[in-house]
């Protein structure tokens, strides 16, 4: 799946982007390893999406560099980006509803070689067995967690090498939450590298290896996740420790790094 590399998996270098003249992210940087789990925290419009975005080239950077595996590939259409293993599950799932569970998966696997697909959709299969007696049915017809699972299997069905999940907990149940997690933390045995996005901070803090705090589109702190949890500053603003007080802004009294 993941080939052994000393350069980061994924790095943003003095990333700036926006939408138009709309400028969201500024000189933000990071790395992530290969084996990691790293987290982005951040109030609602902090930038966490279009970090995701400008990651993965649907966000084009005015400024910095964004490499995968040490090669720059700041600029490069979308579809590039994915055929490097770069594979983003976007916010909200963003299944195409008429189509099959089946058709659905195989989408993720079109840049694949065809030889490879069966097994591929075993390895889905393996992960959620549910789907396996679903595969012919609309993914409309599926309920929120079996959603989160197909958008999950389709982004694995592209054997990604780095797995970037923008808010997998949103809008299902607190035990689908946790099986969301579980599998995360399976995918992660097996070797995955993954990014993710989520306002489930505490949930995301205890899994991550380390973690981002991004607030109005630049990174105010990062560190090892069992650092930042014990933080009173990220204990405040994210994790609901009421023995602190927070301001208007969530973050906004957050200092430094
Ligand atoms: P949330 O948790 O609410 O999704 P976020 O941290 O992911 O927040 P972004 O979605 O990256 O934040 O949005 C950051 C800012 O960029 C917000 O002010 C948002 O309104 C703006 N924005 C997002 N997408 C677009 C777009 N397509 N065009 C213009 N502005 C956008």
């Amino acid at each position: 799946m993941s080939t052994a590399t000393s350069e980061p998996v994924l790095a943003l270098q003095g990333v700036t982007s926006g939408y138009g003249p709309v400028t969201v992210l500024r000189d933000v940087s990071m790395e992530i390893a290969q084996g990691e789990i790293v987290a982005i925290l951040g109030a609602n419009g902090a930038g966490k999406s279009t970090l995701l975005k400008s990651a993965v080239g649907l966000v084009c950077p005015s400024a910095g560099v964004v490499a995968v595996s040490g090669r720059d590939v700041t600029g490069h259409a979308p579809e590039k980006i994915a055929g490097e293993g770069i594979v983003l599950v976007p916010e909200g799932r963003q299944l195409f509803d008429t189509m099959t569970v089946r058709e659905n998966l195989l989408l993720g696997g079109y840049t694949r070689p065809r030889g490879e697909r069966e097994e591929s959709l075993e390895r889905v299969y393996s992960l959620f067995p549910i789907l396996k007696d679903r595969l012919e049915q609309r993914s409309s017809s599926l309920s929120g967690g079996q959603r989160q699972m197909v958008a999950l299997g389709r982004a694995l069905m592209a054997r990604p090498t780095l797995l970037l999940l923008d808010e997998p907990s949103l809008g299902l149940a607190p035990i689908i939450i946790k099986e969301t997690f579980e599998t995360l933390a399976r995918l992660r045995e097996d070797g995955m590298t993954i990014l993710v996005v989520e306002q489930n901070a505490a949930m995301t803090l205890r899994m991550a290896d380390r973690a981002y705090v991004l607030q109005r589109g630049e990174v105010l702190m990062e560190g090892p996740a069992a650092e930042l949890e014990q933080d009173p500053r990220v204990r405040s603003a994210y994790l609901g420790d009421v023995s602190e007080q927070p301001r208007r802004d969530p973050a906004a009294h957050v200092s430094g790094a």
